[in-house]
């Protein structure tokens, strides 16, 4: 049988402006496209309708049309990536195998075996970055460390757009953010010859879900407006491009260059995504523990029944009921009502930040670990660039603000103003004194 080489799907899942696809297509051998649906992963969700899970079976299996149409075809995998590789290499004269590289812990080690067992046959793993646009040892202080600060962070990563000019250009300048056309390159370069079927969600004992996913692209409009329009839930203000940046469905480069061009602020909250992936790479720790460890001395209160009043959205604070809500109706929480919700389960329970990171990674659409990490950290005052302990968020003051006419906890929580909705569970004046009392005893080990 004719060498082929592999292209290994895992969050890129796209054919336009993929790195290491492109690359891949350059290489001079037929392509077969890989996807693994991986038991590890798959294994440990206890939603057997899980969204994500559904989304990506979509995808999948519209991206096997695109490659049909272009005279190839995917080839999908169900099991463990090492023990289908070991099947692959028996299946297939592999020349070379590409993939972009996935900085989570977990994918770290999975490509480290897959590398090993393929260097076993004298096949190369070739990685490419296209998740991010820099990489954890590319924006680095003037002292060569990693940054843990987002301001100066992102003044390097813009200066690094543009290297060797004083005035930023345009997206298209920068060498950063050229896209790598694969979708030129499909026809004429895939491998056919392939008779497996895509497995059934059922063959992987999972449940299709009714649920529409946002689309990939967003107005102009919306994005030129984004600084004044997304704080406010109640609001179509933000892109709800989330959960395609974490399965790569759309590029990040491309996007990035839209925003350079349109709107600074929605450029920052790209640039917070690369810092949190920079987080959790340069500093594995967190994804178990605070980044400033004298947080982990906290004396969590960690009350289960409190706990699910808060997850059910029933604590008799309408801005956190409304969130918990709209994040178990659609897998989507808006920016805003995270941190609102994020703050009240850390200070005003006093409930451990990894139990709601717990919660959230299993219920968000765009649920992504360096990003939910950071984002929990943040609101618990453990992590990087994080809030100061004391800034304790009044959840009343904030509805107040970003909510003003209620719209948005009237769409989630139309019992509110009537009897059957709970008083408040905690006292907000009694809860931020208690949270600054335990914070303290525990950070600055004051027993007294
Ligand atoms: C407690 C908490 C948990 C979070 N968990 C996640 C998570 O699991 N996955 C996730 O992608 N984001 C997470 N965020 C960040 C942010 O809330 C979401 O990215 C955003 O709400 C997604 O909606 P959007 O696509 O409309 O974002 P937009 O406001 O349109 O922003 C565009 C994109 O920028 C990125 N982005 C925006 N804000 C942030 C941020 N603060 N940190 C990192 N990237 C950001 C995301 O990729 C987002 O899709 C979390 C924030 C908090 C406070």
């Amino acid at each position: 049988m004719q060498k082929v080489v592999v292209f290994w799907f895992r969050r890129d899942l796209r054919l336009e402006d993929n790195t290491a696809l492109f690359h891949a297509l350059s290489a001079g051998y037929p392509v077969l496209p890989l996807f693994i649906f991986d038991r590890n992963i798959l294994d440990e969700l206890e939603d057997r309708s899980d969204l994500r899970v559904n989304f990506i079976h979509q995808t999948i299996l519209s991206l096997a049309a695109t490659l049909h149409e272009h005279g190839g075809q995917l080839l999908v995998k169900y099991g463990k990536p090492q023990e289908v590789w070991q099947e692959l290499l028996r299946e297939y004269p592999i020349a070379a195998v590409y993939t972009n590289r996935d900085y989570e812990p977990y994918a770290r080690q999975r490509d480290a075996a897959v590398a090993a067992l393929l260097a076993e046959s004298g096949i190369t793993l070739h990685t490419f970055k296209d998740h991010v646009i820099f990489e954890e040892q590319e924006i680095l202080s003037k002292s060569g460390t990693p940054y843990t600060v987002f301001t100066p962070y992102s003044r390097t990563w813009k200066a690094a757009l543009f290297p060797g000019q004083t005035t930023p250009g345009s997206g298209k300048d920068s060498p950063h953010l050229q896209a790598f056309p694969s979708e030129k390159l499909l026809t004429g370069n895939l491998f056919a010859a392939i008779s497996t079927p895509i497995p059934s969600l059922a063959a992987m004992n999972f449940e299709p879900a009714e649920m529409s996913f946002p689309p990939t692209t967003v107005s102009q409009e919306l994005i030129r407006h984004y600084d004044e329009t997304r704080n406010f839930p109640a609001q179509r203000g933000t892109s709800r491009l989330g959960i395609h940046f974490r399965f790569g469905t759309i590029s990040i480069r491309e996007k990035a260059r839209k925003a350079l061009a349109l709107n600074e602020t929605y450029l920052n909250e790209l640039i917070w995504r690369d810092f949190y992936a920079q987080i959790l790479a340069n500093f594995p720790h967190v994804a178990t523990q605070s980044f400033r460890p004298e947080y982990d001395r906290i004396a969590w209160r960690n009350d289960e029944a409190e706990f699910q009043r808060w997850c059910a959205g029933t604590t008799g604070y309408p801005i956190v009921d409304a969130g918990m809500r709209e994040l178990n109706t659609t897998g989507f929480m808006h920016n805003r009502v995270r941190m609102i919700t994020a703050s009240f389960l850390t200070k005003h329970l006093l409930i451990d930040w990894r139990w709601g990171e717990a919660y959230f990674a299993k219920k968000l659409l765009d649920f992504d670990l360096a990003s939910n990490n950071g984002g929990w950290q943040w609101a618990a005052g453990c992590g990087t660039d994080a809030a100061p302990y004391f800034r304790v968020f009044n959840p009343t003051a904030q509805q107040e603000k970003f909510d003003p006419e209620l719209k948005y906890v009237r769409r989630w929580v139309p019992e509110y103003g009537t009897t059957r909705y709970p008083r408040p569970m905690v006292d907000h004046k009694t809860a931020r004194e208690r949270c600054l009392a335990v914070y303290q005893k525990g950070i600055k080990g004051d027993e007294g």
